[in-house]
């Protein structure tokens, strides 16, 4: 017998979640604020709850998904909602920092029902798949005990840590590695543009130089994981080297009036670590600069 779930929000990834679940055979239930929403699941087999009370108090498992944490408080944070966690699964897969994951969590237990805390990373047509991540962190046995649902969502779910915000932070994280590379599109579009090459130019090289720029990636990982920030023979190029190169960037965005707010953080960012290092040092000795550390400091912990 398949454990029975409610999921709260029928939005675009909600009213996913709850498709993967019914093509999955979990009986399932769905609530939406803007009830319409949920007829097309309805038509599927879904149960429409009543309301958020009645949903939960059918379910075994509870799955959120509206739009941020102050929605969802909006929906549990009532006497009558709190009676009816006792002893429920909550499944929180809402975006949120590792902060409101944390208060949440506490908050949840606190009322005598279990607590994960999970993160997407996909869009809804994802979900359900076998390629599928999604992170997970909070209670170790709330996801061993659920660990059957949790891959129906997607096959390469994972358990992150026992610290309800760790799922959250590592979404942040590679959201921040994803924007970063987003914004380097943005600024490279604009320069080469501004240099009469084509988008399609720019597009059809983005494809052959991208396992250098992996490459790269994995490299400061290690280098920093190992604080060696010192240039060696493994050195790919030196931070002299990146900070050269780097110029023509900067002279680019203003021989063209280009918009080189982007550019100007990272000249600082540059100057910052050669003020305390030496242009041969490896490029991931910027890695203590974001820390706000030095690099004898880098590989301590931060506080949990
Ligand atoms: P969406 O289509 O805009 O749906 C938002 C949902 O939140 C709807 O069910 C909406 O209800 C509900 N909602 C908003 N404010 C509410 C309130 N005050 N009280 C009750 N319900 C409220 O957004 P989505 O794309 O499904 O995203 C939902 C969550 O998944 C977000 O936290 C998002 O960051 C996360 N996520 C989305 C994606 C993605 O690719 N879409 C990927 C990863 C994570 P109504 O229908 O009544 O407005």
């Amino acid at each position: 017998m398949k454990t029975n779930v409610c999921v709260l929000g029928a939005g675009r990834m909600g009213s996913s979640i709850v498709r993967t679940l019914l093509n999955q055979s979990y009986p399932t239930s769905v609530w939406n604020r803007t009830v319409v929403k949920c007829k097309p699941l309805a038509a599927l087999g879904a149960k429409v709850a009543s309301s958020v009370e009645d949903g939960i108090r059918a379910a075994d498992i509870v799955i959120i998904n509206v739009l941020d944490y102050a929605a969802s408080d909006a929906l549990l944070k009532h006497e009558s909602i709190t009676s009816a966690l006792v002893g429920k699964t909550i499944v929180q897969l809402t975006s949120g920092s590792p902060r409101l994951a944390r208060e949440e969590a506490g908050w949840v237990e606190a009322h005598g029902a279990g607590y994960l805390d999970g993160a997407i990373m996909a869009t809804p047509d994802f979900i359900g798949k076998p390629e599928t991540t999604l992170l997970y962190s909070g209670s170790r046995e709330v996801y061993e005990r659920h660990k059957a649902l949790l891959f129906a969502l997607g096959g390469g779910t994972s358990y992150v840590g026992e610290v309800p915000g760790q799922a959250s932070a590592l979404d942040t994280a590679l959201l921040t590695q994803m924007w970063g590379g987003l914004f380097g599109a943005l600024q490279g579009m604009a320069v080469t543009e501004a240099e009469g090459v084509s988008l399609d130019t720019f597009r059809s090289h983005l494809s052959a130089f991208k396992p250098v720029v992996d490459g790269a990636l994995f490299d400061v990982v290690e280098r920093t994981k190992a604080g060696r920030f010192a240039g060696d023979d493994a050195t790919l190029a030196s931070l002299g080297a990146h900070h050269s190169a780097f110029q023509h960037l900067l002279e680019a965005c203003e021989e063209r009036g280009l918009n080189a707010a982007i550019p100007r953080a990272m000249a600082a960012i540059f100057q910052e670590a050669l003020s305390v290092g030496s242009s041969d040092d490896d490029f991931a000795s910027l890695s203590p600069v974001f820390r706000n550390r030095s690099r004898s400091q880098n590989s301590e912990p931060a506080n949990a």
